[in-house]
């Protein structure tokens, strides 16, 4: 594919998944800059908001679209924020409000472990009936307190399993390598050579 679609406006995850795609040679426009609106995320689970997500931008477009749902659930907070990830301290979204509100709410807990989920669907044009879907979670725990510049949303909080780091604190190609993002779409492209 020379052209696909993100379709999401979050420019965090539109440098990832340009990195990733970057050795395939395809090019990744979002549906903001083509002027398409956000899709409704009405949905509880990933699966429904990213299948939602393709299929609005894959419409609107007639371009083959890839669609991110994603967030990060925390044990001690039942899974929460999870799909209200993007929003969890209200609109406007504010990844800084988002990490206060994370670092109250789990003040009072002992358990710290938390996953990030993404659930990929890549609908290949308005009549695919068989979109492909790819998920990948990412353990790890949460942190005292936010530390280093890279990566967005709750990396500066998410201590990947094993690591001593946060993931704001790993080089781009290294979160890459090994996040939930990273994982679904090697699955996705798996995918795509033997469906
Ligand atoms: P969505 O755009 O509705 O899928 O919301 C995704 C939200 O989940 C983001 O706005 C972040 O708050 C969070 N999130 C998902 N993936 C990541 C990641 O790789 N790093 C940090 N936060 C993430």
């Amino acid at each position: 594919m020379k052209s696909i679609v993100l379709a999401s406006g979050n420019p965090g995850k539109k440098v990832e998944i340009e990195q990733l795609l970057a050795p395939f040679g395809t090019r990744v426009v979002t549906q903001v800059e083509l002027g398409i609106t956000e899709a409704d995320e009405p949905h509880d689970s990933f699966l429904e908001n990213a299948l939602a997500k393709a299929r609005h931008a894959c419409f609107a477009t007639r371009l083959p679209a890839l669609a991110d749902d994603s967030g990060l659930c925390v044990a001690a907070l039942g899974g929460a924020p999870g799909v209200h990830s993007a929003r969890y301290a209200g609109e406007p979204r504010s990844d800084r409000r988002n990490n206060e509100k994370l670092l109250a709410e789990l003040s009072a807990h002992d358990d710290r472990s938390a996953y990030y989920e993404c659930v990929l669907v890549l609908m290949r044009g308005p009549g695919d009936a068989q979109p492909l879907v790819a998920q990948a979670r990412w353990q790890g725990a949460i942190a005292g307190a936010p530390r280093g510049g890279g990566g967005f949303g709750y990396d500066p909080l998410f201590l990947p399993q094993g690591m001593a780091r946060t993931a704001a604190e790993l080089a781009p190609e290294e979160k890459n390598r090994i996040s939930h993002r990273g994982q679904a779409l090697a699955k996705l492209l798996a995918l795509l050579k033997n469906p």
